[in-house]
């Protein structure tokens, strides 16, 4: 039996009381909740208010796409001073786990550059491309070849997905004791307003169903990320934090593998689809996080 979500904005004074006194973290995801293309009006002082209640505040997004430059700039335009600081993202938590699993071998990388990055920041060696394949299916034949220095496979929003990758990476894979990892797995997302499209994750889908193989899901909603991201802000108790997202899947469906208490806001769904979502209902929505603030001033 799935609780019916809770509109903030319904809540009376002992209400508002009552539901900050049910966490004492703040865990929020940053696209589509802080901003769109531009910062979604009142997020920083929401933020400012939630610290002004005691809370701490975190940000976990499935983006490791952008640089620390470009991070550095959304969160400030959106009045957060502290934000990358305090930001988990897919690519920081696959170099993790390898570490603590001690990889030693390459990584074949279907990701964005941003990753490959981060990954070789790590220590790792990696493998990518082709970007572009060939003309005709008779010289695909060469992507079929196995890499015995290739140890793991990691998915992370590439742009430029490819039937070369797509090959390599299956062929990898065909050996057990590869590691196949998911960052992010978003299979939709908001490029324009009110609008889903289609995004990278189908992609590693098409891998899932040729392999049979389950990724380690390193990204939202996978509960090793949303435990990577309490480590990381050293806390212990998944019931005392709030995760705030825009999506369904990736957020609500992160708390919900957590145990975190889970709050939607409707920058990017409607209502309609929240309450279709037959499996998976956050605790309370609001409108924005802008549409909170007034009530958060006392
Ligand atoms: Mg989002």
């Amino acid at each position: 039996m799935v609780n019916s979500p809770v509109n903030i904005l319904d809540l009376n004074k002992e209400g508002i009381r009552a539901f900050l006194d049910s966490f004492d973290h703040v865990f929020s995801d940053c696209d589509g909740v802080i901003w769109h293309n531009t910062p979604l009006a009142g997020s920083g002082e929401f933020f400012d208010l939630m610290k002004k209640h005691g809370k701490t505040v975190h940000y976990v997004s499935n983006n490791s796409i952008r640089s620390k430059e470009n991070y550095d700039a959304k969160f400030k335009a959106a009045g957060i001073n502290d934000g990358y600081e305090n930001l988990t993202v897919p690519s920081v938590a696959i170099a993790e786990y390898l570490k603590s699993v001690n990889f030693n071998k390459k990584i074949y990388c279907i990701t964005n550059s941003q990753t490959i990055k981060t990954l070789e920041s790590y220590g790792f060696s990696c493998k990518s491309g082709p970007d572009v394949g060939a003309d005709f299916y008779s010289d695909y034949v060469q992507y079929l070849e196995d890499d015995e220095e290739i140890g793991a496979v990691v998915f992370d929003s590439d742009f430029k997905v490819n039937l070369p990758k797509i090959y390599k990476a299956i062929s990898y894979l065909a050996r057990p004791d590869v590691y196949f990892i998911n960052g992010a797995s978003d299979k939709h997302v908001v490029l324009k307003p009110g609008h889903l499209s289609l995004a990278t994750g189908v992609f590693t889908e098409l891998v899932i169903e040729e392999t049979k193989r389950i990724p380690i899901q390193i990204g939202k909603p996978g509960k090793i990320f949303g435990e990577f991201a309490m480590k990381r802000a050293g806390l212990s108790d998944p019931s005392r934090i709030l995760f705030i997202g825009d999506m369904i899947e990736q957020d609500v469906g992160l708390g919900k593998q957590t145990g975190f208490k889970t709050l939607l806001v409707l920058t990017s769904l409607t209502k309609e689809d929240m309450l279709n979502h037959e499996t998976i209902k956050p605790d309370y929505y609001a409108k924005s996080l802008g549409s909170i603030v007034p009530l958060l001033k006392f």
